[in-house]
């Protein structure tokens, strides 16, 4: 079998020591004669793989038991609507950053339920290339949450931290940041991510919430879509996605394996070094991101000439490196290194830059 270095923004590349124990966890699971997924979600078995993966997050991330941890379906994409679903009584209004395509979504979706919704800061003017502080926008009284993409997958930009206190509690998607350093879950009211950038498949959604927001029930809403229903049941109100609760826990395993939080934080920091330096040193590459708002996720940059694109990404195929093409709204290329991209994914591209440069500059 070969494997590539796969830079995909998602789904994404995935731990090959978690894709080896998942291929024998389908065919049999611990020891019962049959795989993860043939199994009823009812059976020890699976009701032990949700827990313990509810208690690896806890202990990972530093989660609290104030806070309700879900694993729910329907993505991200979802989340967009059930926040302000559950969160906003009729009339209540909430605040939203829009800092990409993600997070005009998430505006669009609230706004659609929630027409008073308002939007106190956009990127547009900026092609999203650069981050607010947050702690200088200006909330409105009476809104309920501000609403945040903690890092812009398409983009390339990413929060460095989160203040402290502000008025209103946060709201943040992080789906393509969750868990690539430790979080301080006291900064925030909410948060959800896809699994399928940093977590494991598509198809798992994980939502964190505290638990206050559970009193405020919404029972006008259909039951699929309250956040209190999913919690009094342990997230199996009807059948969760099994598969992914399963990848998710031999990812969060792997992650403890690998020093938790801290330490996926510091070899992120050596990962996204490595593409940055490349692109500062020459002036050859251009990087899309505002220099203080980049993300250790998802690098973005073009090609001063862009003509040469074809040949770049050509190139990069030879050398087994792979989905570098930029999303279509920004163009160039995009390399994504989340948790699970190795390191040496990260010197080859690296050292693939440097060549091209050397070529064609
Ligand atoms: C990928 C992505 C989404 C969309 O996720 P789905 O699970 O496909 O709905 C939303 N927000 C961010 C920040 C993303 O990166």
């Amino acid at each position: 079998m070969k494997r590539i270095y796969n830079f995909s923004a998602g789904p994404a590349t995935l731990p090959v020591e978690v894709l080896a124990q998942a291929a024998t966890g389908i065919q049999e699971f611990q020891n019962r004669g049959m795989g993860v997924i043939e199994m009823s979600h009812r059976t020890p078995e699976i009701e032990g793989l949700t827990s313990e993966s509810i208690s690896l997050i806890r202990t990972l991330a530093d989660i609290p038991d104030d806070y309700e941890i879900l694993f729910l379906q329907g993505g991200a994409s979802l989340q967009f609507a059930m926040v302000p679903m559950n969160l906003l009584q009729p009339g209540e209004i909430a605040d939203y950053v829009t800092t990409g395509v993600w997070s005009e979504k998430a505006l669009h979706e609230a706004m659609l339920l929630h027409p008073a919704v308002r939007e106190v800061f956009s990127g547009k003017d900026s092609q999203f290339a650069e981050l607010p502080d947050l702690e200088k926008i200006t909330t409105h009284s009476g809104a309920k949450y501000l609403h945040i993409t903690s890092n812009n997958t398409i983009y390339g930009t990413q929060f460095p931290d989160y203040p402290k206190s502000l008025p209103l509690p946060i709201v943040a998607d992080m789906s393509s940041d969750i868990f690539c350093r430790p979080l301080n879950i006291h900064s925030f009211q909410l948060i959800y991510a896809g699994a399928q950038k940093n977590l494991g498949p598509s198809g798992l959604t994980l939502v964190i919430l505290h638990k206050e927001l559970l009193r405020k029930k919404r029972t006008d809403l259909p039951t699929m879509l309250r956040y209190d229903v999913h919690a009094a049941n342990q997230s199996m109100y009807n059948t969760p996605p099994v598969f992914g609760i399963f990848i998710l826990n031999l990812v969060l395993k792997w992650l403890q394996d690998r020093g938790g939080l801290q330490g996926m934080e510091l070899i992120n920091k050596e990962k996204a070094k490595l593409i940055y330096d490349a692109i500062d040193g020459s002036g050859f590459y251009i990087g899309h991101a505002a220099k203080k708002s980049r993300s250790l996720m998802n690098v973005t940059w073009n090609l001063r000439d862009k003509k040469l694109e074809r040949e770049f990404l050509e190139g990069a195929k030879e050398r087994d490196l792979d989905g570098l093409k930029g999303h279509r709204l920004v163009g160039g290329f995009r390399a994504s290194l989340y948790n699970a991209m190795p390191i040496e994914g990260c010197r080859e591209l690296n050292s693939y830059l440097m060549d091209f440069e050397k070529r064609y500059g």
